[in-house]
């Protein structure tokens, strides 16, 4: 890499992406230049990971952990931010890079305040891609801020996808591990826990993320993130099941020549390629060695037993509501999972209730998504607990 240092927001900084940004910015503490770290709630670990980064600020989002925060940095001369307005006013500050790592919609404030400050953002929060994919792609032309994709399958795409010559790739080939269910009937489905759930085969997660794997909405997400980020129609987007996660995904182009990028399954690899991007850099992460890997082996996903997918499908062709509604409605429904309110599949039942009334083509504004988002979370929050009263749990 160069020797002048990156200046670099991390949103989400406790979480983890977050944890492994830092493990890579820690490699290489002289290319970079922390300016804002964020969390949620946990300002112990804010606290440490901004010390440790010598960041120059740190957000907790939760008002009411500001003065913990301010505490454990009161020996440090680290600024100290707090709220929804903290986190908007440390994304609106130029940065080279603004790595976005918060889960789910809350994040999408701040990466549009990001697109419009910074150089480079850099995407792990797939939601509000999912959500407002219309919106954040326009918004990034408009800025000329380069979106570089952190989710391991869109990173391997952006690293063979021929930008200058789109018009000769034929298809991307998104690879799925098929999650800790991949071999599960649906009846076993039905039955599955919190912790059955949560335990991923091959990468460690949020919790959030970890169920998406296990109902496979994280792929559907990725196909809906991938259709934003590529500009692709479904018929050019493909899934295929390979449960080792060493080819991250595929692109195929029009002289049957199909390119992908391997690794371990370590996210500080794609995360180091979007720091450094487009240098590269050296990262703690996991290396690959095929000689020691099993046999990889590809399937077509079974969209009877992961019926998310084929849904995703019929999001992107329904446009930017089914989209936000897909994702609002699988937001509530891993909550309302996570705390044993609902069974495994009762997650994709409130899905479909939420697609059935999403009506319309791309929501026009920021405010119109966020909006909508609170709807539809409403509506599938009633569901639930209508539901409730007349089943002992939605299954
Ligand atoms: P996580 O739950 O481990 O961390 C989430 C981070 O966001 C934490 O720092 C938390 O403090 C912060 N946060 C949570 N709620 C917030 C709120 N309301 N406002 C502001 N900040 C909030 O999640 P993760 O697994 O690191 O995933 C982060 C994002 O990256 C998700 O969108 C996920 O789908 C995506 N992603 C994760 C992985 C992975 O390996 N973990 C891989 C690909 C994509
Ligand atoms: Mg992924």
């Amino acid at each position: 890499m160069s020797d002048q240092k990156k200046s670099i927001n991390i949103l989400g900084a406790t979480g983890s992406i977050g944890c492994s940004a830092v493990d890579v910015i820690l490699a290489n503490p002289d290319h970079f230049d922390v300016h804002a770290v964020s969390a949620n709630e946990n300002a112990q670990k804010l606290a440490e990971t901004a010390i440790a980064l010598k960041a120059r600020s740190a957000v907790i989002v939760r008002d009411d952990k500001r003065a913990e925060l301010e505490a454990l940095l009161s020996s440090t001369d680290i600024e100290v931010f707090s709220g929804v307005d903290g986190l908007n006013a440390v994304s609106k500050r130029p940065v080279d890079v603004t790595l976005a790592a918060i889960v789910g919609m809350a994040g999408l404030e701040s990466i549009m305040n990001a697109i419009r400050s910074s150089k480079a953002v850099a995407i792990a929060n797939k939601e509000p891609l999912v959500s407002a994919g219309a919106l954040v792609m326009t918004e990034a032309r408009a800025h000329n801020t380069t979106i570089l994709p952190v989710d391991s399958e869109h990173n391997a795409i952006f690293q063979v996808f021929d930008f200058e010559r789109k018009a000769s790739i034929n298809k991307i080939i998104i690879t799925a591990s098929g999650g800790p269910f991949r071999t599960w009937s649906l009846e076993e489905m039905g039955a599955a826990t919190v912790e059955q759930a949560l335990a991923h085969p091959n990468w460690s997660m949020g919790d959030k993320i970890s169920i998406d794997s296990a109902t496979m909405v994280n792929k559907a997400l990725e196909v809906i993130e991938a259709h934003y980020l590529f500009d692709l129609p479904p018929e050019q987007i493909e899934v295929l099941i390979h449960p080792q996660s060493i080819v991250h995904s595929m692109v195929e182009y029009c002289d049957g020549s199909v390119l992908s990028q391997m690794g371990a399954s370590d996210m500080r690899t794609p995360i180091a390629n979007v720091l450094a991007w487009p240098e590269r850099l050296e990262t703690p992460g996991q290396r690959l060695n095929l000689a020691a890997t099993p046999d990889l082996s590809f399937d077509a996903p079974d969209l009877e037993r992961f019926p998310a997918l084929a849904m995703a499908y019929d999001c992107i062709k329904r446009g930017g509501y089914a989209c936000a509604a897909f994702n609002a409605a699988n937001e509530v429904a891993v909550d309302a999972f996570l705390n044993n309110k609902i069974g495994f599949l009762g997650i994709l039942d409130c899905i479909s209730y939420a697609l059935e009334f999403a009506e319309g083509a791309e929501l026009p504004t920021v405010k119109d998504v966020q909006n909508y988002d609170q709807d539809i979370r409403s509506a599938v929050l009633d569901y639930i607990n209508n539901e409730q009263k007349t089943k002992a749990k939605l299954v």
